[in-house]
């Protein structure tokens, strides 16, 4: 990051809470190293003032913004377009003012996909499990459609809202996609046969040490990602690496998504060498575990 000046543009994320996000040291760290005269920070906004602060991004030309819970799809309506990714799903994280045109993308597919291309792996053919519904489950069957997954199956708590996702996702000629609830007795053989297992729910998150599938299912042909962070080791991944799965934590997603919407932002490519020193930076900063 260059010194601040006159020259300085505004970055930063929204959302309620944000006081725990590690986007301004991810963002800040790339922004250091690449020399940028950017400034990213976080913003807390209260639900009667999202109109406002939207409004207040294009007053102040603001450059762009990430998007967190609870407005990943409550910004929508303030927008003037959406990325194809972003109109798919219906979910936003990442907002780019385009001279006053406020545009939405979804970077949390590229960084999943990208993620899983950085470990080796190409999922093309593989079943897939997804625990959650939400829009990070939604962010992460996007991405394995792109890569021809052959079968995914949603496992949420709320069945119905699994269906509705299901629907949302589903095109001809693509990967089936099944929904199920999660007590459905179906998950046991669906685990044995999937080769990637995904958890999309918050569970597991510090300082809970919780897990939603019994550690008997997990086996060692799977690849168990968890979209959690924090801890860097949840207790899925712990029972996951104890039955010899490969594991990925959550981490990995949040570095490549955060290097996509800034190279929305600056219109930069980074170079991919740069993932390992910032990987360090933001492992010493996740808080526990
Ligand atoms: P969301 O839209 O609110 O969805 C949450 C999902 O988790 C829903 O399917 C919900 O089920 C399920 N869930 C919540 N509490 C549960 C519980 N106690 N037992 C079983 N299921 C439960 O949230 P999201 O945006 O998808 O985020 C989900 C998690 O992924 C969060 O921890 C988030 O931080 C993480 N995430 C990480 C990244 C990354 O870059 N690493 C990116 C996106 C998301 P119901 O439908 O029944 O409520």
């Amino acid at each position: 990051m260059a010194e601040l000046d006159a020259a300085t543009q505004l970055l930063g994320i929204i959302g309620d809470p944000v006081a725990h996000s590690l986007s301004p040291k991810l963002h800040n760290f790339l922004l250091r190293r690449a020399g940028l005269n950017y400034c990213y920070l976080a913003f807390r906004v209260r639900r009667e003032r999202l109109k406002g602060a939207l409004e207040g991004m294009r007053g102040l030309e603001v450059r762009g913004l990430n998007v967190t819970a609870p407005y990943k799809e409550q910004v929508v309506p303030y927008l003037d377009g959406l990325a194809a990714e972003a109109q798919a799903l219906g979910v936003v994280n990442t907002i780019l003012n385009a001279r006053g045109r406020l545009i939405g993308y979804n970077t949390d597919p590229s960084g999943f996909g990208e993620s899983l291309k950085a470990q080796g792996l190409n999922p093309a053919g593989w079943n897939v499990v997804i625990l959650g519904a939400g829009g990070g489950a939604a962010a992460v069957a996007y991405a394995l459609i792109e890569t021809k997954v052959a079968r995914i199956t949603f496992y949420n708590r709320t069945p119905a809202r699994a269906a509705a996702l299901a629907r949302r996702l589903a095109k001809p000629d693509a990967s089936t996609i099944t929904a199920r609830g999660l007590t459905d007795g179906k998950i046991e053989d669906d685990i044995a046969h999937a080769k990637l297992l995904v958890n999309a729910t918050p569970v597991g998150t510090f300082p809970s040490d919780e897990t939603v599938i019994e550690p008997g299912l997990l086996h060692d042909g799977l690849t168990v990602y968890d979209l959690v962070y924090n801890p860097p080791k949840t207790r899925l991944l712990r029972e996951g690496e104890a039955r010899g799965a490969k594991t990925i934590n959550g981490l990995e997603m949040l570095i490549y998504q955060g290097l996509r919407s800034l190279e929305i932002w600056s219109g930069l490519e980074f170079d991919q060498d740069i993932v390992p020193e910032l990987r360090t930076h933001l492992r010493e900063r996740v808080c526990h575990g």
